[in-house]
């Protein structure tokens, strides 16, 4: 018979009574290492003080209102979000698809209102992945997802990750825009080359085209960084943020330039639950946090401890990983194509730490950015420990 909570996800037989921190606890009293962070979300960690305060105290003022009516915490975030980003203008939302809905309508109904509607293709890339609603799935192009759901959303072109070449042939008279994650991360944890974000964003100037970052995943700090591209030194014409931008409260935002923003008149595009002051208070504590003098020298600082440990421990371990890629604190230790990187999280649950499968045999970890290096140390001990019961057996028999 099926299970009342439909089925569509293959759940690890674990449930979470509380949390504290980067940590975790079972009803029956197992403790867990959370460096998965509910799929790099919980940017503050569990019960983070500051941010549960204000949303308990917003949650017996008033939740809901819609957007009937002014949200004086959806005009706070909105302008604190502004004066940190490129951005002149934000529309929220309540999650990463829909951000990346909301970005797409962005994007066409500007050359809609220029004179250009015939300019509405999406030039997006393979490994991509942009969120499950039927135009977010046309631009992630994954066959897989795609399948059983009818014709895709026209209007999304697929090219390698990284080529230029490939970028400048696809682009044609019906082109809008150049959609792409700073750093693919269901995709395999994979950043772009600093170098090659820079040239997508040169393309766009020369051929008048609109760049639309995908940060659902990279924002909000997971890099180092407040914004990923910042990396790169461009900024985008329009942007999607969700995941940590709400520290595990629903909440997505689409960060666009005056000249994208512009025609998203009254009318054209909207949300019932979007931008309410439960969301927007939730939004402005994890901004306090992030945006506190340090924060991110932090984030930057723990990171690279951590990347240099995952390095050393892909090092022993050559039989179970090829290597390491990510950047901040979105970081991949890629396994060998006979092991299952789904089996290595599995190893990893066994040693208490929790971690996140990806493509490309990747396991990613995305923590808390509130971790400090002793529990980076801490998932790497863990880590070394599943990993050493990865070892095929023929070879941990050989070495013993
Ligand atoms: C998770 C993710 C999405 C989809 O977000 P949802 O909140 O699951 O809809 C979109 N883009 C990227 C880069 C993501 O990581």
């Amino acid at each position: 018979m099926i299970p009342a909570l439909m089925p569509t996800y293959n759940r690890a037989d674990l449930a979470f009574e509380r949390g504290e921190g980067a940590w975790l606890w079972t009803a029956d009293g197992r403790r867990f290492l959370d460096f998965g962070a509910g799929i790099a979300t919980t940017s503050l960690g569990h019960a983070h003080p500051h941010l549960t305060a204000a949303i308990a105290e917003q949650v017996g003022k008033v939740m809901h209102v819609s957007n009937l009516y002014r949200v004086p915490q959806a005009e706070r975030l909105a302008q604190r979000l502004v004066e940190s980003s490129f951005a002149d203008s934000v529309f929220f939302c309540n999650s990463g698809a829909e951000a990346n809905e909301g970005m797409i309508k962005a994007v066409r109904k500007h050359y809609a209102e220029t004179g250009r509607p015939e300019r509405f293709r999406m030039i997006c890339f393979e490994g991509a992945f942009h969120g499950r609603t039927l135009a977010t799935l046309s631009a992630t192009g994954n066959p897989k997802y795609l399948a059983g759901f009818g014709p895709p959303v026209e209007g999304f072109d697929h090219v390698p990750f990284g080529n230029m070449n490939a970028v400048r042939d696809a682009i044609g008279p019906n082109t809008a825009g150049i959609m792409i994650e700073p750093i693919q991360g269901e995709g395999g944890v994979r950043p772009a080359d600093l170098r090659f974000l820079r040239e997508l964003r040169a393309v766009c100037d020369e051929y008048g085209l609109l760049l639309a970052l995908d940060e659902v995943q990279t924002g909000m700090g997971r890099s180092g960084k407040l914004w990923a591209h910042q990396w790169a030194g461009i900024e985008p014409d329009v942007m999607s943020s969700a995941k940590g931008i709400g520290g595990g409260f629903p909440l997505g935002a689409v960060l666009a330039r005056e000249h994208v923003a512009k025609y998203l008149v009254p009318g054209t595009h909207g949300t019932t639950y979007g931008g309410n002051p439960l969301a927007c208070t939730a939004g402005n504590a994890v901004l306090d946090v992030i945006l506190e003098p340090g924060f991110l020298d932090g984030v930057d600082r723990v990171a690279r401890h951590l990347w240099r440990g995952l390095q050393d421990l892909a090092a022993r371990h050559p039989r179970v990983a090829i290597g390491v890629q990510g950047a901040g604190l979105l970081m991949g230790l890629r396994l060998r194509e006979d092991l299952s990187n789904t089996a290595m999280q599995a190893m990893a649950v066994e040693e208490g730490l929790l971690t996140v499968a990806a493509g490309m045999n990747v396991l990613r970890l995305a923590p808390p950015l509130i971790i400090t290096e002793a529990e980076a140390d801490e998932a790497l001990r863990r880590l070394d420990r599943a990993a050493a019961r990865m070892e095929p057996a023929r070879d941990r028999a050989a070495a013993q």
